[in-house]
């Protein structure tokens, strides 16, 4: 998997003090109409030519593609560690980065960027549209010009915004609290559990108490993913052969369980079992839930309570792509469950609130 070599675009004539780099994933937003009218990626060092604003804007900006552009329902880890490693390697050279990433999976990438990426001090800002760029009512222009705006915000020096986050249609979200929640209207993504970072009117208004400006140590790349991971989603109907094939599939080691309320499960002597068996193998299971907000608390009803004493881990408020891009990083480091378990419940990097 490889990505195009920079492709400079100094966007005023004079040289602006702030480096901005752009990387282009794919996604509707740099899509054309072929012939067939099906929509294909256009060739983004024509980006000018379509965003003539961006002249305007006081920033060196500099575009790497991915030598393929694509759908971002086509995303894998793999692509996760490929733009993990297009920022680590060009960490010094840039203030801040903005990506390019269809919607569909963009709160996944934008989760295993800020687990793969420790220590980060500088913005990572991802977006992308819901009409392409070409199209006259399209909403990629402001959404990438105000990403921009916000990647390369500045404070006493310090950029305002340094964590991994997603701005779409006029709000800024944390990454790994956002997900995608509407498929036809421009309000694609929403953060249930956390504030937004940020709204963006006629000025951008950042919700400064809300961003995470600390950092312990230098930015460290975990490039190590294990994805011998599964989503185990409760329903009423559930049956023994469906939970049995999740449990069976060779080689498991974690599966995100998304249950019900705050935590809730059946509690059918069966299930209860399989889940036994699962833990007794070794498999982790992380107990999340099906809400768009609140949290799983195990123990609260009778039907979560036997999963706490099983060793099922209670997965707080994270959302399901924070988990499962979570528990693919920390399986791929960790043996040890009791370490894995401190590890998936215990905040990275704002992913999860304690209580
Ligand atoms: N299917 C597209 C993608 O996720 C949708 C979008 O870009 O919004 O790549």
């Amino acid at each position: 998997m490889k990505y195009n070599s920079c492709n400079i675009i100094t966007s005023s004539a004079y040289e602006p003090d702030t480096s901005i780099l752009i990387i282009y994933t794919g996604g509707t937003l740099g899509m054309v109409h072929n012939e067939d009218g099906a929509l294909i990626p256009f060739d983004f060092s024509s980006i000018l030519d379509h965003i003539p604003s961006l002249r305007k804007l006081q920033l060196n900006l500099t575009v790497m593609s991915f030598e393929e552009p694509i759908d971002s329902s086509n995303v894998n880890p793999q692509h996760w560690k490929l733009m993990a490693r297009m920022i680590y390697d060009h960490y010094a050279n840039f203030d801040g980065f903005v990506v390019l990433h269809g919607t569909d999976t963009m709160a996944f990438s934008a989760s295993a960027l800020s687990f793969m990426l420790e220590n980060l001090d500088k913005p990572i800002v991802f977006t992308g549209a819901q009409l392409p760029i070409t199209s006259s009512r399209s909403d990629a222009r402001e959404n990438l010009i105000t990403a921009l705006e916000i990647a390369s915000a500045k404070e006493n020096g310090k950029p305002v915004a340094p964590e991994v986050s997603i701005y779409f249609d006029s709000l800024l979200l944390r990454g790994n609290r956002s997900k995608k929640v509407e498929s036809i209207h421009f309000d694609a993504f929403e953060s249930e559990n956390y504030p937004s970072l940020a709204e963006a009117g006629v000025e951008i208004s950042f919700n400064k108490k809300y961003i995470n400006t600390s950092v312990k140590g230098p930015l460290t790349l975990h490039s190590m993913l294990d994805t011998s991971v599964a989503v185990l989603k409760i329903f009423p109907g559930i049956t023994e052969e469906y939970v049995d094939a999740v449990i069976a599939i060779p080689g498991l080691r974690g599966i995100v369980m998304e249950t019900f309320g705050s935590g809730n499960a059946p509690t059918y002597n069966w299930f209860l079992e399989k889940i036994q068996g699962a833990v007794d193998k070794g498999i982790v299971i992380l107990n999340i839930t099906q809400c768009l907000g609140g949290r799983v608390d195990q123990g609260r009803y009778e039907t979560s309570k036997d999963l706490e004493s099983i060793g099922v881990i209670g997965g707080a408020d994270l959302t399901l792509e924070a988990a499962i891009s979570k528990l693919m990083m920390v399986l791929a480091e960790e043996q040890n469950m009791a370490q894995i378990a401190s590890r998936m419940t215990n905040s990275i990097c704002g992913e999860l609130s304690s209580n």
